[in-house]
């Protein structure tokens, strides 16, 4: 088994992960998970990675489930998650028993182009563009929750902007109003950080809904040195 996780610093071992869905909703208070492993229960997802090593996507414990009956898990990574009862082998009169950690690496074909291709785009949805720009206005750099938040295009489709990940950014009503259909420029506002397309990892930590503090120091590991969520998660966290 290949020993693929790095400790990030500013996690501590009372955290066990963070909730981004709890962050979507403004309830920053709550986005350190600090609920013991069992409480968790079933809902927890599962990364799943292909064989080298590369984040895929996230799966329930039902698709881990059969990823193992399957023999497609070449190994595991990260904690013990559930330990699944099965039927009582007709062989050996025993209950069978399937633990599933936290990160399974598979063999064979996935579907996800993204860990192939290094020109994949992720598709734009405001709920991971909120998280990839921390749920701050990029104008007044205030915090709000989702709800509260809009999709800017910095260069207007009026002026030939377009819809995509390096044109858009997070804005409070009130900036993308006083914005209205102009550049930055134009408006004389100014961008508090550069938008950047996610790569395949950091796009599936931005999917994540409670994102385990292992399954986070691995998929932070495969983020490109400079990626600006490395600082944007401390951030989160301090
Ligand atoms: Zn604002």
């Amino acid at each position: 088994m290949l020993n693929c996780c790095i400790k990030l610093p500013y996690l501590t071992p009372a955290m066990h992960g963070i909730d981004l869905e709890q962050a979507d909703h403004g309830l920053l208070d709550d986005l350190r998970i600090v609920a013991t492993p069992a409480a968790r229960g079933l809902s927890q997802l599962v990364l799943r990675t292909d064989v080298a090593g590369m984040p895929l996507e996230w799966i329930d414990y039902k698709e881990a489930a059969r990823l193992y009956h399957q023999e497609q898990v070449a190994y595991t990574c990260g904690s013990l998650l559930y330990e699944l009862y099965g039927g009582v082998s007709a062989r050996t009169g025993l209950r069978t028993v399937l633990e599933v950690n936290s990160i399974v690496a598979t063999v064979g074909h996935t579907g996800n182009p993204g860990n192939t291709r290094h020109d994949y785009v992720p598709p734009l949805n405001n709920q991971t563009l909120f998280r990839r720009d921390a749920y701050l206005c990029m104008y007044c750099s205030l915090r709000f929750p989702s709800r509260e938040l809009s999709r800017d295009h910095i260069r207007p489709f009026s002026q030939g902007g377009t819809d995509s990940w390096t044109n858009v950014v997070a804005a409070c009503r009130r900036c993308n109003n006083q914005k209205a259909s102009r550049t930055p420029e134009q408006a004389r506002m100014q961008l508090i950080a550069v938008p950047f397309t996610p790569t395949y990892a950091e796009y599936i930590f931005l999917k994540g809904r409670r994102v385990l503090a292992d399954q986070m120091e691995y998929l932070v590991a495969h983020f490109p040195r400079s990626s600006p969520l490395h600082d944007r998660i401390q951030r989160w966290l301090s």
